[in-house]
């Protein structure tokens, strides 16, 4: 069933906080903070679906729609670059800096499964632009990063099929900058385990 299908984009979310995830998928709760708000204004300037070819044969294509049958997992990628040998190498565009976490690089290794599963042609390596730095960081999907997002994937099935909300994450600087913070209350709830 393509229902149980899950976003892309949802990798990023668990790996960040399982609950996040949860609020997002279950309650499709997406409260909005500037970071959230930021990231929807820089996606607007490379929203445009497409391809089009540079001068060294590379063709950009633009909003490509990927899925992978194994991992039930679907979405768009901003940006695929396929060079002239075939290669394809998927670009995310992500607002701020490269955080400590490596949600961003596994969302992008999602997609590379993804562009492998349905071209059956190897893909080494993505790219990831932070707005905040205007930087490329290179990113390569070698067994420890393929290993950790098929992890990821198979426990955010888990979690749905369970139906029980994840518990709040233990890495709290994680809440400080997470838009949900004021429907999750996490300090509020500690406080009220700790008096029980
Ligand atoms: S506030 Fe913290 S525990 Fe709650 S969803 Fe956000 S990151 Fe997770």
């Amino acid at each position: 069933m393509m229902d149980d299908y899950l976003p892309l984009s949802y990798v990023n979310q668990f790996a960040y906080c399982p609950r996040r995830f949860w609020y997002m998928c279950v309650q499709s709760e997406m409260a909005e903070n500037a970071h959230v708000l930021r990231g929807v204004q820089n996606h607007r300037h490379v929203d445009a679906a497409g391809y089009a070819t540079d001068a060294t044969g590379t063709r950009a294509h633009r909003r490509l729609y990927v899925i992978s049958h194994e991992l039930r997992l679907r979405g768009i990628c901003d940006l695929v670059e396929e060079a002239e040998d075939g290669t394809l190498m998927p670009v995310e565009y992500k607002q701020g800096r490269r955080g400590k976490w490596n949600n961003d690089q596994a969302q992008l290794c999602a997609q590379a499964l993804c562009l492998e599963e349905m071209s059956g042609r190897p893909v080494p390596q993505g790219q990831i632009f932070y707005f905040g730095s205007r930087r490329r960081q290179e990113v390569t999907f070698d067994p420890a990063l393929r290993e950790l997002t098929r992890t990821l994937v198979a426990a955010m099935h888990r979690t749905l099929a369970h139906d029980v909300i994840p518990p709040h994450t233990d890495k709290r600087a994680r809440c400080r900058g997470c838009s949900l913070i004021d429907i999750c209350l996490p300090a509020e709830t500690e406080q009220l385990t700790i008096e029980h």
